[in-house]
């Protein structure tokens, strides 16, 4: 069964939300729930959102979780780590990017990754990759040849690591993991332009 992505860019900061479906298929998942969930409503369309997935905890990629758990009912799925960010303005960047000192609408309640959440027909592999914060992975779809990377690897770029929980180190760890995935694989990152894993590994020397 092939995989449709469709991608719904969210918000001031321009944060990519994905919604993934198997082909046929009447549900889905969501990457990211950015800041702009009367859009992200329209794009599910008729279909059922069986769980939201974030790749990390910064306020522009969680916005949207609130308002569409209400309508839905979708759990949503942070790493261990970033798991306090969700409802702290201090730590999600809220507070410090945009001087926000509130984050709007329900407090957000999460699940927890294991190391494979399965959603809808797929299986997507949760790989750490901190770096960008302490929880940040990536979801891969080894079958599909799919990885949502987040804010960890960009198009020409990678996350920024001053931030609250951010490190050199563990990025370059980060990066030196996901260059080991096959170089065809599709990327579709938190801002900008897909990807492969072959044309930015070119870019770098680690
Ligand atoms: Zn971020």
């Amino acid at each position: 069964m092939s995989i449709e992505i469709k991608t719904v860019r969210c918000g001031d900061i321009m944060e990519n939300a994905y919604l993934v479906a198997l082909e046929g298929r009447d549900d889905c998942a969501l990457i990211d729930p950015g800041d702009d969930a009367a859009k992200l409503k329209r794009a599910l369309g008729d279909r059922r959102l069986s769980a939201m997935l974030l790749t990390h905890g910064h306020f522009d990629h969680i916005l949207g979780a609130g308002a569409l758990t209400e309508a839905t009912g979708a759990p949503l799925y942070v790493a261990e780590a970033d798991a306090e960010m969700l409802n702290d303005p201090a730590l999600n960047g809220l507070e410090s990017l945009i001087g926000g000192s509130d984050m709007p609408g329900p407090r957000l309640a999460a699940r927890v990754y294991d190391e494979e959440v399965s959603v809808a027909g797929m299986a997507f592999e949760v790989i750490p990759t901190p770096g960008h914060s302490k929880g940040s992975v990536c979801l891969y779809l080894p079958d599909e040849g799919v990885l949502f990377s987040g804010d960890t690897l960009f198009r020409a770029g990678f996350g920024r690591m001053d931030l609250y929980g951010g490190s050199p180190m563990q990025m370059r760890d980060s990066l030196k993991r996901l260059f080991t995935l096959p170089p065809e694989t599709r990327v579709y990152p938190g801002h900008g332009e897909p990807t492969t894993i072959g044309e930015e590994r070119s870019r770098y020397r680690l």
